[in-house]
């Protein structure tokens, strides 16, 4: 069973946009058409990693909206708002919150073209009040309209595609993989390609095989 040379090359020419260092922090985001929303953008954008706070036994749903894209992102579940900002920070990125109180600066005022992280809240509460306190910025997106908000996936696909936006302007965008380790990038070609055997090899804690240039599994040539 191999894939397809069309299917691999697609593949490829995805993985190669991927960034590590461009992603969000979605904090009690519940709605499943928000949440397959942002992971749908997520996926347009080119982020590699979406990171959600996420008790314990809490199952998040996607939907139809989502069109698939659960598949192509990584999500990392989080149990605590402090474990998710220790884990993110550690990483090197710096979170934006989104919050619409008066500390709040214009989102435009500020550089995303590196370890950048968006934080966005709940559909009626918005952020938490720790989480508040946690973020390096507190952005907002100007509104000028009876509604006092946007919905929580317009709001991640502005902001995203802001940072697309900066980063394309300075040549930053990766066109080659040079957004992932190449570990990662070669790990996640092959679960990409091969969704049924990659998690046999992980079940059994085995190295993921080479591909080929057309996407085969090269052969282990025993002596
Ligand atoms: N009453 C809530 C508040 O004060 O934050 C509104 C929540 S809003 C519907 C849901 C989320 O969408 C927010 O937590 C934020 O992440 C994002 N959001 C909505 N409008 C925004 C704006 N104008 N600027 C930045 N983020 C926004």
């Amino acid at each position: 069973m191999s894939i397809l040379p069309r299917r691999f090359e697609r593949i490829k020419n995805v993985l190669n946009c991927r960034m590590k260092d461009l992603t969000v922090l979605v904090e009690a985001v519940n709605k499943p058409h928000n949440l397959s929303a942002i992971l749908r953008t997520c996926d347009a954008a080119g982020v590699f990693e979406a990171n959600f706070i996420c008790e314990k036994n809490q199952v998040k749903t996607f939907n139809s909206t989502a069109q698939g894209s659960q598949k192509w992102v990584n999500l990392i579940n989080h149990e605590t708002t402090i474990s998710a900002v220790s884990e993110l920070k550690k990483k090197g990125l710096k979170l934006y919150g989104t919050t619409l109180n008066d500390k709040s600066i214009d989102y435009r005022n500020f550089d995303y073209t590196e370890n950048t992280c968006f934080v966005l809240g709940a559909e009626k509460w918005g952020l938490s009040n720790e989480l508040i306190s946690q973020v390096d910025e507190s952005i907002f997106i100007p509104m000028t309209g009876m509604v006092q908000s946007l919905n929580v996936s317009v709001a991640a696909s502005i902001l995203l595609f802001e940072a697309i936006r900066q980063r394309q302007s300075k040549g930053l965008l990766p066109l080659n993989g040079e957004g992932l380790s190449t570990t990662e990038y070669q790990n996640t070609l092959f679960e990409w390609s091969y969704p049924e055997l990659a998690p046999i090899y992980k079940k059994y804690g085995n190295k993921y095989p080479n591909l080929n240039k057309n996407g085969e599994i090269k052969k282990v040539v025993k002596n």
